[in-house]
């Protein structure tokens, strides 16, 4: 008997990865190791490059270089077999699942995954979006901070720097500005004032009070000078940059870096996907959209709709595994897996002395070597995976 072979030719899925960021990393990384038959990634991002949050006020300090804090997109992609795309997505249609960008031309997705990070809010504040740097895109305020550091010999004494926002991301950036400033060998008249600006009466508010006590400390140990209870309202650029605050307190100064609360990118609220009040994706236990369940998110862009976590980069890279192995259980028909994200995590942040701070629920110690050495070494066997 002759029999014709039926060949049954499988469908092809496309995952498209919108952003680069710690989970997408971590999935790709991943997809290296355990390839997904009939999937065709695609990632698609900004640049060629995204760094790891971990070692960002270190660099900025000036103890890391750019390579050793940044993962290599292109490479990353390429190992694991899936395409890279360099644009800004701007919309999403999701009637045809179609992904737009600003330059390429619209890609068509069965399945998307979305880890773009968010940026400082800054809408409410007239001037801030025209003088101030905001703290995200990462790729932007470490080009400012370079020339800034570069520029510096050429401006008139005295040198001010203002930081608006006292959460975590304030705090480290003054810390690290400090650091690299203080190893720049500036003449004595070329003095640089750190000035951080915080609306609350306590800085890092999500934090334990003993750990924003001891930051506190350092902070003011290093001359960086605190600015509580002040809303920053209004900032202009005469000679000078000034900001002002709804106290009337004014200041005046060369530079203003933005670190406000993470906001979310206004084309996501008209894409129909359902996010929370502030403009982020709802997401389940399985990172899969409360609207969408072909749509996934993660990290800073993602409220886990019963598990709502502070916007931290650990909180993204800890959703790598589980938003790739969620993936593949998607594709193969599976009933997808829950994540719950811990309570309390591990946060070790540096003084910029050589030193760090670690901090667990309500249990915290004090700045030491040891910790700085501790944190230096996780941080770069995080790294080392992508190397
Ligand atoms: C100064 C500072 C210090 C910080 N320090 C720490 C720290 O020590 N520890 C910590 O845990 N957290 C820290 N954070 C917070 C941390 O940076 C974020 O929580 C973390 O980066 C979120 O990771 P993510 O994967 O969600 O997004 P991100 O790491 O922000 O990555 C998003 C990616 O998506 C790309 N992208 C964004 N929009 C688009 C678009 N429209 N189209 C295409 N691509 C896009 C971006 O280019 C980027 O590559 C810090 C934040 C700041 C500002």
């Amino acid at each position: 008997m002759t029999s014709n072979a039926s060949k049954t030719t499988t469908k092809q899925k496309n995952i498209v990865l919108l952003g680069g960021g710690h989970s997408h990393a971590i999935l790709l990384r991943s997809l290296a190791d355990k390839p997904l038959p009939n999937v065709n990634f695609s990632l698609i991002t900004e640049n060629r490059d995204t760094p790891y949050s971990g070692m960002l006020p270190g660099h900025i300090a000036g103890f890391y270089t750019h390579d050793e804090c940044h993962i290599n997109l292109e490479k990353l992609t390429n190992f694991a077999g899936a395409k890279l795309y360099i644009d800004e997505v701007i919309n999403l249609d999701l009637e045809n699942n179609k992904v737009i960008s600003t330059h390429l031309p619209e890609i068509e997705f069965d399945i998307l995954s979305i880890d773009i990070g968010s940026t400082p809010a800054t809408i409410t504040v007239p001037g801030a979006k025209e003088y101030a740097i905001p703290a995200k895109p990462v790729s932007i305020l470490l080009r400012e901070w370079d020339k800034f550091c570069r520029e510096i010999i050429h401006y008139s004494p005295p040198i001010r720097i203002a930081i608006v926002g006292g959460g975590a991301g304030g705090v480290e950036l003054a810390l690290a500005m400090r650091a690299k400033l203080n190893n720049l060998n500036l003449h004595e008249n070329q003095e640089i004032e750190i000035h951080l600006f915080h609306r609350d009466q306590e800085l890092m508010p999500s934090y334990h009070l003993f750990m924003r006590h001891l930051l506190t400390k350092v902070l003011l140990q290093q001359g960086i000078k605190l600015n509580l209870k002040e809303t920053v309202c209004k900032i202009e650029k005469l000679e000078k940059l000034h900001l002002n605050c709804e106290s009337g307190l004014t200041w005046e100064g060369d530079r203003i870096f933005w670190v406000t609360q993470a906001s979310a990118p206004q084309w996501l609220k008209t894409t129909g996907v359902k996010t929370d009040k502030n403009g982020f994706i709802l997401v389940n236990e399985q990172l899969q959209s409360l609207s969408h369940p072909h749509i996934f998110a993660t990290g800073d862009i993602a409220t886990m709709v019963n598990y709502p976590r502070s916007k931290a980069g650990v909180f993204a890279v800890r959703q790598g595994k589980p938003l790739f192995a969620n993936l593949r259980r998607y594709v193969l028909g599976k009933a997808l897996k829950p994540y719950i994200p811990q309570a309390k995590y591990l946060s070790l942040i540096g003084t910029g002395d050589g030193k760090a701070i670690a901090n667990r629920g309500n249990f915290t110690l004090p700045p030491s070597r040891l910790l700085w050495l501790w944190k230096d070494c996780l941080d770069r066997r995080f790294m080392q995976q992508f190397k």
